[in-house]
């Protein structure tokens, strides 16, 4: 056989490395009530969510504002890693402590603090108040945004003890929820420090007691999951180690973040951080069955191994598959790892990542296998995202750049990300542009939750594990077209 031959038989009959727009989910009978609908999806029987939606780790998508919302809306945001472990410390430390029954980390102010100290510490914290102690940490007032001076000298000159509040309302430990509601309502406060023997056991705000988003990602404790994006290289000084630790008492999941994690380098490091840390580890991201198949049976990883990430070279903002010829796009992927776990260890979770551009792409990633999605294109122009709205031809717009980008890989953060060496610093792996500005994050995750939910109701599926079971085919090019709006004089 000659090789052309050889090439052109694999490509066609062997090996169809297809994508969302390739396939269609079929119609199927759909016998139950259109209410009970349950998009309900779980991460190694471990994590439940309500919602199964992921925003990426990247730094022009998820800081800590992302994943409070995310997570408050019932899915997870996770915090990118192009930043020192001590910004990546601040910003777990924020998600954690937004909403929870009891704070235990309670942010506190010495009696004899100015003013201007306090404001520093509720700005970069980003918290409303603080509790006084004094110098032998007994409470002895609160101070919250409403006791700040109307004098601008005073912010710099005055003294805490002179403007807060000094009678406090306090509970004691072991009150319930609702105790602590009645007497946060009865004094018509916001902050209930919990105080045993004049000392600081923790506190109860009213916003987090009120099932404001009863959605929410929670962990044991009524904290807000956090999945915080991790280098698989083990930090080579005791400063970072110790600030990794730290990382670690807060995090729920780390999630290993490479371009393509099916390297022995990547998987060592990612071995032995395990041993290092406690929390939960997902994995990624791989593209192949070969590659989920060498995972989870050629490597011996602890029990903190829960979940996989699919897709490699998909993302809106990725040109790794123009620049090395390599991809798997993230339907032929999710579908590769799905047969993998379900072959060899169906407790490990899915995730599929990248290349969403339709609501009917996340259904038909759960189709094939996927427990939750990610996704960076949807969630860069929304306001929680970080950084600005800008206008461009009178278009509200914001920055959305690969991690492989230019741009992004000035810091040294992020390079070991992709190959690493001097060829990373010339043959960038992503492109930086604009999308556009679309709100608050809600507005985005309730348009998907739709396209999911609808998309289970025409399949014949009332949940995620039913959804993975539908008939699925490849369509051809005509039948593509003809499932879009098509012939018309107008803009489609
Ligand atoms: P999107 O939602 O834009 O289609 O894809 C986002 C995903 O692309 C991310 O979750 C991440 O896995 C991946 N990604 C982000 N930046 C880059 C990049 O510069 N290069 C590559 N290869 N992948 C990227």
């Amino acid at each position: 056989m000659k090789l052309t031959d050889y090439y052109r038989k694999k490509i066609h009959y062997e090996e169809l490395i297809a994508t969302f727009d390739d396939m269609l989910i079929l119609p199927g009978y759909t016998g139950f009530n259109i209410d009970d609908v349950d998009i309900t999806s779980s991460l190694g029987n471990k994590y439940q969510f309500n919602m199964p939606i992921m925003s990426s780790a990247m730094d022009t998508v998820t800081e800590e504002e992302m994943a409070i919302k995310m997570a408050l809306l019932g899915g997870l945001g996770v915090l990118h890693r192009n930043c020192s472990y001590e910004k990546q410390l601040e910003m777990v430390r924020k998600v954690k402590r937004a909403r929870s029954f009891v704070i235990d980390d309670v942010a506190t102010i010495k009696n004899d603090a100015k003013i201007a100290e306090a404001k520093l510490r509720m700005e970069s914290d980003g918290i409303s108040g603080l509790v006084v102690v004094d110098d032998k940490d007994r409470v002895c007032g609160i101070f919250t945004q409403r006791d700040f001076p109307y004098q601008e000298e005073l912010l710099n000159t005055g003294d805490v003890k002179d403007y807060m509040t000094k009678k406090v309302v306090s509970i004691t430990p072991g009150a319930s929820r609702d105790e602590a509601l009645q007497k946060l309502f009865e004094n018509r406060i916001e902050k209930l420090p919990i105080i045993e023997e004049g000392k600081l056991k923790g506190l109860i705000t009213i916003k987090d007691l009120k099932p404001e988003f009863p959605l929410a990602s929670k962990d044991k404790e009524g904290r807000l999951l956090c999945g915080l994006a991790l280098s698989p290289k083990v930090p080579n000084n005791m400063a970072s180690l110790s600030i990794l630790k730290e990382i670690d008492a807060y995090v729920d999941l780390f999630f290993i973040d490479v371009a393509e994690f099916y390297k022995k380098i990547d998987i060592d490091g990612a071995k032995e951080l395990m041993s290092i840390l406690e929390s939960d580890f997902i994995l990624g991201n791989i593209g192949t069955y070969e590659a989920a198949e060498h995972l989870l049976t050629k490597v011996d990883f602890s029990e903190q191994f829960i979940a996989l990430k699919a897709g490699m070279g998909s993302g809106s903002i990725c040109s790794t598959s123009i620049q090395t010829g390599v991809g798997a796009p993230t339907l032929y992927a999710t579908a590769q790892v799905a047969d993998a776990i379900a072959d060899y260890n169906p407790k490990i979770g899915l995730i599929s990542d990248g290349g969403f551009k339709n609501p009917g792409d996340l259904p038909k990633a759960i189709s094939v296998g996927a427990d939750m999605i990610m996704s960076g294109h949807f969630f860069a122009g929304c306001e929680e995202s970080p950084g600005y709205v800008d206008t461009i031809q009178g278009r509200k717009v914001k920055v959305y750049r690969g991690m492989g980008s230019k741009e992004a890989r000035v810091s040294e953060y992020i390079l070991d990300r992709y190959i690493e060496g001097e060829g990373s610093k010339t043959l960038p792996e992503g492109v930086s542009d604009y999308v556009p500005f679309v709100g608050a994050v809600s507005g985005v995750l309730n348009s998907l939750k739709e396209g999911i939910r609808n998309g289970m109701i025409y399949a014949g599926a009332s949940n995620i594990s039913d959804m993975k079971k539908v008939k699925v085919g490849i369509v051809s090019n005509a039948g593509r077209i003809e499932q879009r709006p098509h012939d018309l004089l107008g803009r489609y």
